[in-house]
């Protein structure tokens, strides 16, 4: 019954029928347990009260007044006025509701009304509140309702705050008659907020511990708080219940990893020369080093777990490629799983250079491949034919046999969960594992994160690499900086143009977006007359991608038009310049990776960032780009520019997405769950405790036992 609750249709809701479901399923509201999760963004705090004759420009306050006078005007077609005259004994003041019709209705003489809005200056010295939200204030419980702090939602067309309050209102009810009955149970202390969500509450030491609310009282809090002290209290609650999680989570991993501990293979020494003495370059000092710690992990008995951060071009992927050379001489398999398909083809291709001259088979699984090649390929991976292979994860993770897998790397997808190990592994051993990533992760935050990972960086880009030039432009200059592309291109350079978005709509026509397709059509007779272009985004089929992507890396196609698909990883050294259309519209992060496209060899690499945008914040980003390469650098600005929010996407790291919880706010609330996860691990035996973990393992699909 309880669960049955939680999953109940947000329909079952009074008030709630097709039309507002619909709008509720774009928040991502489906039941009613969705609702309640739905997080404020803020509190809207009508607690202040004055009289009329306090009154100061700006104030956001409530008053409590009657309604002397109604005057209708319309000012223009669709444009209608009421202006609203109260008065509450100390000074009248005008309140004006624009194209509301229903105030006629609503708003009766001589009834006296909680008015909350923000007070202006009207014409000459008058004071007007505008289109503020208003209750009839009979006595005293309706304006106690009235100043409560007022939860915000994310809203989407269709819904009001009004709306969203009161489904949440019912949804609250409706658990609380659960909860009730639930409360005479034996276990009510341990159960209360079962009605809820159906799960166990932490173990009451963990509550005492850290002070915690009670989850059924924080769910309530959350959205009708009496205090703003109390809606933290009820934040840090659900917050730390996320987190917490996912400590178990890492925590169950580490154990695992320890546990498995001497199951990892002890590969022998390898001549890597044989491989690094075919290289056309000299490997830096950084990868050198990074190689060392590799090698030392491989040639022990424990399993390796490392992650390689490194910049966009400080060369990663060779590194990825004396490991997995090790392993294959050791006689063993090596899995190479890149993010997106384009980026697989791509490793493919750069990595069979490296690899088949000495004898190694080398092959690709993509979705791309007809079902027949696929069948093929697989089979020979299971019959040990194909040493190293190269694919995207959802291939491998898809039913795959291998015939002795001795290392796996992944690009850019930072955790392993223990399913996908286990699926690795055969009886006796475990193979290695080798996460790259160019994400720049603050300290505090990668210990917590990869405790349970060994560390390394790539400190340096190769030598003779020149920083990357980078420009910015309006689209004045478009004409311009198209002859200046042109001419490059003339020269024998290749180049990526770079757009927002694959097609405009009516809509944002006129907000001035160039979409890859229209400039794909409007220069390639124009500025690129003559010249081999083409088109590549993400809505384009795999082989299609794929094969343009082939012909540009071949340099048979010498312009790109594109999208962020060629963000990740890919690697064409004789692209040297990039324009990017509406800079405006990326993140920082984001125009580094982009960037990081070019100046991946040794010519002089440049990129123009195209906008028009007057806004101060894209002004002090596009700064941040020109005056500088250095990824760590920039996305500390980025950081610092955005607010930790929005910069941390989680999943990438592996790391479910958090509906309460921030990462980089949130760091003392993640040292306590940190520290409330050992406890836990720690008296995992004690009954209440084992309840708890029983509920934890049933919600995280890779949690095995503590
Ligand atoms: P990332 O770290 O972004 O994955 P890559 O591994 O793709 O970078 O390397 C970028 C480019 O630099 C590639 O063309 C690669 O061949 C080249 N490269 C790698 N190591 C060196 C080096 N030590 N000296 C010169 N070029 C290098
Ligand atoms: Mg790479």
């Amino acid at each position: 019954m309880e669960n049955s609750f939680k999953e109940k249709s947000i329909t079952d809701i009074k008030g709630i029928k097709d039309v507002r479901a619909k709008a509720f399923a774009r928040l991502g509201v489906y039941t009613v347990g969705d609702l309640l999760s739905l997080c404020p963004i803020r509190y809207e705090n009508r607690a202040v009260v004055k009289k009329i004759d306090e009154l100061k420009q700006h104030d956001e306050v409530s008053v409590i007044a009657y309604v002397n006078k109604i005057v209708k005007k319309t000012l223009r077609r669709n444009l209608t006025l009421y202006t609203v005259t109260v008065s509450d004994g100390t000074g009248n003041l005008q309140i004006s509701f624009y194209n509301q019709n229903y105030i006629q209705q609503t708003l009766k003489y001589n009834y006296r009304y909680i008015f909350f809005g923000t007070v202006t200056q009207g014409f000459g010295s008058t004071l007007v509140m505008q289109n503020p939200v208003f209750e009839k204030a009979d006595d005293e419980n309706a304006v106690n309702k009235f100043t409560q702090l007022q939860p915000i939602y994310p809203l989407v067309n269709g819904l009001t705050q009004k709306t969203v309050r009161n489904a949440v209102s019912e949804a609250l009810k409706l658990s609380r008659e659960i909860t009730s009955v639930n409360e005479t149970d034996s276990d009510a202390h341990i159960r209360t907020m079962s009605g809820i969500n159906s799960r166990c509450e932490l173990p009451v030491e963990i509550l005492k511990e850290f002070n915690l609310m009670k989850e059924h009282d924080a769910k309530a809090s959350i959205h009708f708080p009496k205090s703003i002290t109390e809606a933290e209290e009820a934040r840090r609650r659900l917050a730390f219940d996320e987190l917490l999680e996912l400590q178990l989570m890492l925590f169950n991993m580490k154990r695992n990893c320890d546990r498995n501990g001497n199951m990892g293979i002890r590969f022998s020494k390898t001549d890597i020369t044989e491989l690094t003495s075919t290289l056309p370059f000299e490997l830096t000092d950084s990868q050198k080093s990074v190689w060392d710690d590799i090698e030392s992990d491989m040639e022990s008995q424990k399993i390796m777990n490392r992650l390689v951060i490194g910049d966009v071009g400080s060369g990663k992927t060779i590194v990825a490629v004396m490991a997995m050379f090790k392993a294959i001489r050791n006689g063993y398999q090596a899995v190479y799983m890149a993010p997106t398909e384009i980026l697989a083809e791509q490793h493919y291709s750069n990595i069979r250079r490296f690899l088949e001259p000495l004898g190694i088979t080398v092959g690709l699984l993509t979705g791309a491949l007809t079902a027949k090649n696929k069948r093929e390929i697989k089979k020979e991976i299971a019959l040990g034919n194909i040493a190293c292979i190269i694919g995207t994860q959802a291939l491998i993770q898809d039913g795959m046999q291998f015939f002795k897998p001795g290392i796996v790397i992944t690009d850019e997808q930072h955790r392993f969960g223990v399913r996908q190990r286990a699926m690795l592994s055969n009886k006796e051993t475990m193979p290695d594992i080798l996460v790259m990533t160019a994400t720049p992760i603050p300290r505090t935050l990668a210990l917590i994160l990869y405790g349970d990972m060994d560390i390394s960086s790539i400190k340096t880009l190769p030598t003779g690499r020149l920083p990357i030039k980078t420009y910015l432009a309006n689209s004045d200059m478009h004409y311009r900086v198209y002859t200046w592309v042109r001419k490059l291109v003339k020269e024998g350079q290749q180049a990526y143009i770079v757009h927002p978005m694959i097609e405009t709509n009516d809509e944002t026509e006129d907000n001035g977006i160039v979409s890859a397709t229209e400039n794909y059509m409007m220069l390639s007779d124009t500025a690129f007359e003559g010249i081999p272009t083409a088109l590549l985004h993400g809505k384009m089929k795999g082989a299609e991608k794929d094969e343009i992507m082939r012909r540009f890396a071949s340099g048979e196609i010498r312009v790109l038009f594109t999208t962020t698909v060629v963000e990740v990883g890919v690697d064409v050294s004789n692209a040297t310049v990039m324009v990017i259309e509406n800079a405006e519209r990326f993140g920082l992060a984001q125009l580094h990776q982009l960037r990081g496209r070019v100046g991946r060899g040794a010519l002089q690499s440049h990129c123009t960032l195209i906008t028009d945008s007057k806004s101060e914040l894209v002004k002090k980003r596009m700064k941040v780009m020109t005056s500088g390469c250095d990824g760590f650098a920039i996305s500390e600005k980025d950081l610092e520019l955005r607010g930790p929010g929005e910069f941390f996407g989680t999943a990438q790291h592996g790391i479910p997405a958090f509906k309460v919880a921030n990462l980089y706010e949130d760091i003392p609330i993640l040292k306590d769950a940190q520290r409330a996860a050992a406890i836990i691990a720690e008296k995992a035996d004690e009954a209440e405790f084992k309840e708890y973990i029983e509920y934890i393992a049933s919600r995280i699909t890779d949690m095995v036992q503590l």
